[in-house]
């Protein structure tokens, strides 16, 4: 059997992938099982941030392979302390548990959320707010945190304590929070990634920070999919007027290897306890030292670099034949396309290009630092590809 058979024979069958077997990569290029060269404009779903088999990463990575692979929480070690210290240190944030992937922030910033609440408040006192068509994860939490009946449909029953609000209507969140006296959280995406790529508006966004202040409710930001250099800044929620208490991240700040972090601020810090949460392979040593490596080097200048090339993706296909909308920031793009893009991707992976989808969009999340000569080659033909 090649691998699609037995991927088909064996591999529960929970995505319909695209007919391409990549065998390896390196910077923003993949390589299928022909040896067919491909410009990478998806980079795992925004995980290889400095793009496939980065150097620097492969070194920091291999080095603690052969050092200390795990030793579990219950005892200290260097990479992960260094990590929460550097990730603290840019961002403000006073504390971080780390876990193995997006669902897990999450599901650590909604327990945090509601045992800040419970503690302070009383017990009924633990509704989180969420957006519609945001997304926050699979696990049965963090669907139920997924403001999308779509992902819902076979899982009843769900957790209790979520409810849903529209992104970017200040009025009706702020009206749902008046009819709820139990509400502890709200906890929203800079930009909605899977439900298509629609940032939030300013207005929204620090709008239901500052109502969420004044109510001491806590203000979640996930920042799974924008985190980690993605828009521009260090983190999504940067470019707002915003002060999260908790932020969740995972993707990206792994470069490669699983894992998550959630984030704590000076009020929600002391939230976790010895006993009240935990995790066997969160801030493993190896993903810690991979890490170090990936947030060292989003520094300014790479920042200006990536908003320089979200720029021209922006003004090359704004308006270009066959686009009906373009939004995003950074290095994360949204382009509506006239045509259906159930189409169009395995058009573009014929041309070469690797691309992702969001509900009826075309997604880019390219590595931060792909070569301007890669991104310019791969948006030629996507115009080519659009306008046919
Ligand atoms: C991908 C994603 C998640 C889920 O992350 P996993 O690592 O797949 O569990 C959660 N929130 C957002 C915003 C995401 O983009």
């Amino acid at each position: 059997m090649n691998t699609e058979e037995k991927d088909a024979a064996y591999i529960a069958h929970t995505y319909s992938r695209y007919p391409v077997c990549f065998v390896k990569g390196k910077g923003s290029h993949l390589t299928d099982e022909d040896g067919k060269d491909y410009i990478d404009l998806g980079s795992g779903i925004g995980v290889d941030i400095f793009g496939i088999a980065d150097e620097k990463w492969m070194e920091a990575v291999t080095k603690q392979l052969h050092t200390l692979n795990h030793v579990s929480n219950l005892f200290y070690t260097k990479p992960m302390a260094d990590l929460a210290e550097m990730i603290c240190h840019k961002t403000g944030m006073e504390k971080v548990f780390f876990s193995n992937s997006g669902a897990e922030a999450n599901e650590c910033a909604i327990k945090g959320a509601r045992k800040y609440s419970i503690d302070k408040y009383d017990k009924d006192r633990n509704v989180i707010v969420t957006l519609i068509n945001g997304f926050h994860g699979r696990t049965i939490t963090t669907l139920a945190a997924t403001g999308q009946e779509i992902f819902h449909k076979d899982f009843y029953p769900f957790t209790e304590g979520f409810l849903y609000t529209p992104a970017n209507d200040l009025p009706a969140f702020i009206k749902l929070c008046e009819e709820n006296p139990h509400i502890c959280a709200v906890m929203v995406e800079p930009i909605q990634g899977e439900g298509g790529v629609h940032p939030l508006t300013k207005e929204f966004f620090e709008g239901i920070g500052k109502y969420a202040k004044d109510h001491d409710i806590l203000l979640i930001v996930d920042e799974v999919q924008t985190g980690n250099g993605r828009t521009g800044k260090l983190y999504g929620y940067m470019n707002y007027d915003v002060e999260p208490d908790i932020v969740s991240t995972a993707k990206g700040i792994g470069g490669g290897l699983p894992l998550g972090a959630t984030f704590f601020n000076h009020k929600t810090a002391g939230v976790y306890t010895p006993g009240t949460h935990g995790s066997t392979f969160g801030g493993n040593p190896i993903a810690c030292a991979g890490a170090l490596s990936i947030l060292s080097r989003i520094d300014d200048a790479l920042l200006q670099d990536v908003k320089e090339k979200g720029q021209y993706i922006k003004e090359q296909l704004s308006g270009a034949k066959g686009v009906k909308s373009v939004a995003g920031m950074g290095l994360m793009w949204g382009i509506e396309p006239e045509k259906d893009v159930n189409t169009l991707v395995p058009r573009l992976l014929e041309k070469g290009v690797v691309v992702l989808t969001a509900k009826e969009k075309i997604r880019l999340l390219p590595a931060l630092n792909i070569p301007w000569e890669d991104l310019k080659q791969a948006v030629a033909i996507m115009k080519e590809v659009l306008a046919e």
